[in-house]
């Protein structure tokens, strides 16, 4: 039978994974039961919109079965299975499920972090395994198929036996190695152990033929054997479960078995509501920014469970725009199984949880703030921008929502500082809030404007960012103080010079026109300056427009 070829990029993502030397080669059963799970939650969704189809809840189960003779480990599911097509198209290629958009080609060099921050799925299996045979039916079907690889050059598809839908994968596991057992991965206990800790909330029952040993009474060296299929895992959905009896490592390793995010998350929320709408959720504060986070590609929402039964992947109704960062999911049982995007759209229900879902998310980003200011500054330097966006975009509607959380870099601090910090360190007689923009700290320290507003004692507010000063535009204000750009032409310091500035324009009337004659088209006016100390002379601009924000608007597409 002729061997087919994976494609280019599935070929160099097994290479990574057969040489792979990364550490948690375990989690290759994470993502085998992970899959499972989701073949059987289409099935399990199919049952229930379609009459047609038989439904009992014992039908939908995952196996798990060790063979040391044989040197297998095998998975049986009872999901909705795959076509010839499917075994294809899904197995020869990389999943399109975001798992494995790989953006340059160095990434791929270092296997290592590969696999630590993507969601490598059913490749993983050749971490631990040579051969790997999947044996399919799909629903609907009258055939079943089987898929063989060894990996390295490429995988075989023929016709097979089997009676019920579902998917059977065979993993014929790698000998011991002078440095490295697979062995482990042959041991009941082992298996067992893995299974706990990555799957224990699958809400389908894993179930495996333990084998329990007891000693032979009066003897000490023989014993009683026995095996029974055991249903290894709790069962329960993390979300249904009380919080209390739950750790950080199991919302980590919640979110590692989703793939909401490949690091590990700064904070996250449990939410069990029982009010005018009912939901549990789990949402998750990122540490660090998807590589594709500030681009098109990226797609904000959050699972969607009705009644525990999957129903969306990304609703992103539930997460406004300046929230997009945050991943996790939502069961309802007050929603309907068959409801459409559309309808979704427009759903009490959904609003309703969507409202409470934000205000909720805004009130532990404020105690993040105040209790861990070093994790909030990191979440700030990856997503402080999008609540800036969020600022600016809804012109202003969010301001009560998001000013409090706005953070910038302070030329008295030195580090980042909230508008609140500021304002209550503002000497009395400082009229407004005074910020300066430009590329780099650094040159905003060069601007010759600043000199002024610091050596007034005041503290000024460093934009660097394109974003802030069309952000702080929509806000006006805060706390009733406004905010003031040193280049602009009025600062608010130093009105008694203001007739001495007046007189010195004239005495040097002649020497101005003739800088603005050399100048014509460059500047519109050549004035002296109140705001200058051991610097000749600077830019400004009139009105609202400050320079920064003008290159800026002028960069924009039209
Ligand atoms: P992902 O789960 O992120 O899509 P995987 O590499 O884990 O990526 O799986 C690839 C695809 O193979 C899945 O999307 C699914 O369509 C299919 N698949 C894998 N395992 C099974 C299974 N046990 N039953 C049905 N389909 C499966
Ligand atoms: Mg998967």
């Amino acid at each position: 039978m002729a061997k087919k070829q994976f494609q280019a990029e599935s070929k160099r993502l097994l290479e990574m994974m057969i040489n792979s030397i990364y550490t948690q080669k375990e989690i290759f059963l994470r993502e085998l039961i992970s899959n499972a799970s989701d073949a059987i939650d289409k099935m399990y969704y199919k049952a229930l919109t379609d009459e047609s189809i038989r439904f009992e809840k014992d039908d939908y189960y995952i196996k798990v079965e060790t063979n040391k003779d044989a040197r297998t480990l095998t998975l049986i599911d009872t999901g909705i299975g795959m076509t010839k097509d499917e075994l294809e198209s899904h197995l020869g290629t990389i999943a399109k499920s975001g798992s494995l958009a790989f953006k340059k080609e160095t990434e791929l060099k270092d296997g290592h972090d590969i696999i630590g921050q993507f969601g490598v799925g059913f490749y993983s299996a050749f971490m631990v395994a040579d051969r790997v045979t999947v044996i399919s039916k799909a629903l609907g079907s009258d055939e079943a198929y089987k898929w063989e690889s060894d990996g390295e050059d490429g995988y075989t598809i023929e016709p097979a036996e089997k009676e019920t839908f579902g998917t059977k994968i065979i993993l014929t596991i790698k000998e011991n190695t002078e440095d490295e057992s697979f062995d482990e991965y042959l041991e009941e206990y082992r298996i067992k152990a893995i299974i706990k800790k990555y799957s224990d909330f699958i809400r389908y029952p894993i179930k495996m033929d333990i084998t329990e040993r007891t000693p032979k009474e009066d003897s000490e060296n023989e014993w009683d054997e026995f095996t029974e299929e055991k249903t290894v895992n709790s069962m329960v959905p993390i979300w249904r479960k009380n919080k209390s009896e739950l750790t950080n490592e199991d919302y980590e390793n919640f979110y590692k078995e989703k793939h909401y995010g490949f690091d590990t998350p700064l904070k996250h929320i449990h939410l069990s509501v029982d009010g005018a709408v009912r939901y549990n959720s789990i949402l998750y504060i990122p540490e660090s920014m998807p590589y594709d986070y500030y681009t098109k590609e990226y797609e904000k929402g959050l699972e969607l469970y009705s009644n525990g039964v999957l129903i969306m992947n990304k609703c992103s109704d539930l997460l406004p725009d300046y929230f997009s960062f945050v991943k996790g999911m939502v069961d309802s049982e007050d929603l309907s199984l068959n409801i459409s995007r559309e309808i979704l759209q427009h759903d009490r229900q959904l609003k309703m949880i969507a409202k409470n879902i934000k205000s909720k998310i805004k009130s532990q980003l404020q105690s993040l703030l105040k209790e861990e200011r070093e994790k909030y500054e990191q979440f700030y330097n990856s997503f402080g921008r999008q609540l800036k966006y969020g600022v600016y975009s809804d012109f202003g509607s969010n301001k009560e929502l998001l000013q409090d959380l706005l953070m910038f870099y302070s030329s008295k601090e030195k580090k980042l500082v909230t508008l609140d910090e500021y304002v209550s360190r503002m000497p009395e007689d400082q009229p407004y809030i005074y910020y300066a923009s430009g590329e780099s700290h650094d040159r905003i320290e060069k601007l010759p404007q600043i000199e002024v507003v610091t050596d007034k004692g005041y503290e000024i507010l460093y934009f660097t960012d394109d974003v802030d000063e069309f952000a702080i535009k929509m806000l006006t204000n805060y706390q009733e103080k406004e905010f003031k750009s040193v280049s602009s032409g009025d600062l608010g310091i130093s009105e008694d010079e203001q007739e001495q500035a007046e007189a010195k324009a004239e005495d040097n009337k002649e020497l101005f026109d003739k800088m603005q004659t050399i100048l014509a088209g460059k500047v519109k006016n050549v004035k002296v300056s109140k705001r200058l100390k051991t610097h000749p002379v600077c830019l400004s601009t009139e009105g609202e427009v400050s320079i920064e924000m003008e290159k800026i608007l002028k960069a924009m597409p039209d």
